[in-house]
């Protein structure tokens, strides 16, 4: 995976936020690119030309909604005809519903688990034939600290996130024999659209509780992506990329 020319990646969730710094991340090193999104095709072209900028690359946003396997197999085959085989996939499609547990509805625990576990389970199968084939690839799942360690008022994201650390680590043991790796990334607060409805005092108390004291940018975590896309002995690992805070 050293050499990124004529590689191709995947991104989930690639128009904002994480995914966002993970395409521009991507082209920046030489990758054809590929990202869907959910809603936003203004945001989704505007990337298109400046992701196409840095490297060089074909870069490509789609419409595809990760919780339905049938659109992320169209978004798959969308991205094999239009770049070529798929040598690395990232899946940072994903949304929170938080609320307390005795308050949370079903449909924010069935959102929730819809998007962030079940579209990472329809992304990686869709690739991952593809890759044995070709006997490589690289598989980087978004997961989170609140998997790892939990979080109050979020144990359906919390249990979507652990699902994917869990889902990560089986597949990195049934692939590893074809050349192919499967991690995760595990982010803090990072300042996006996700984190940006926090009022201002709940941000200077979680601020308070980082040791580096300062949440995190998407383009911090798109380094970490980009390193486990080069780091070829590491596979089944979980990342946490978060300031310090479960110190
Ligand atoms: P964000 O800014 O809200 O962006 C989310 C992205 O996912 C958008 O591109 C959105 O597309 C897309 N998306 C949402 N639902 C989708 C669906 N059903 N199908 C396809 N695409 C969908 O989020 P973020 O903060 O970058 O988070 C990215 C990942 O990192 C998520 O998995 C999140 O759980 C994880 N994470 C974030 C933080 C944080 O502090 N920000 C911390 C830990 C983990 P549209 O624009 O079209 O809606």
């Amino acid at each position: 995976m050293t050499d990124p020319v004529n590689r191709v990646a995947l991104v989930s969730g690639g128009s904002r936020g994480i995914g966002r710094a993970t395409v521009l991340r991507l082209a920046r090193d030489g990758f054809d690119v590929a990202f869907c999104y959910r809603s936003g095709p203004d945001a989704a072209h505007a990337l298109e030309r400046e992701a196409e900028q840095l490297g060089g690359g074909r870069v490509v946003g789609r419409r595809a909604d990760v919780s339905d396997a049938d659109s992320v197999r169209e978004l798959v085959a969308f991205t094999e005809e239009r770049l070529g085989p798929i040598d690395v996939a990232v899946t940072s499609a994903g949304i929170t519903r938080d609320n307390p547990l005795l308050l949370m509805k079903d449909e924010e625990w069935r959102q929730v688990m819809d998007v962030n576990l079940d579209g990472t389970f329809h992304l990686c199968r869709s690739v991952v034939f593809g890759m044995m084939k070709r006997k490589t690839g690289c598989i980087v799942n978004i997961s989170s600290v609140a998997g790892v360690h939990g979080h109050a008022t979020q144990s359906n994201y919390a249990a979507s996130k652990a699902g994917i650390i869990g889902f990560t680590k089986s597949l990195a043991k049934e692939v590893g024999r074809y050349g192919i790796r499967a991690n995760a990334v595990a982010p803090g607060f990072i300042d996006t659209d996700m984190t940006a409805t926090l009022s201002e005092s709940v941000r200077k108390q979680m601020s308070g509780s980082i040791p580096l004291g300062r949440f995190g940018r998407p383009e911090e975590v798109a380094d970490m992506v980009a390193f486990l896309v080069g780091a070829e002995y590491v596979t089944g690992a979980v990342f946490e990329i978060d300031g310090g805070i479960v110190i």
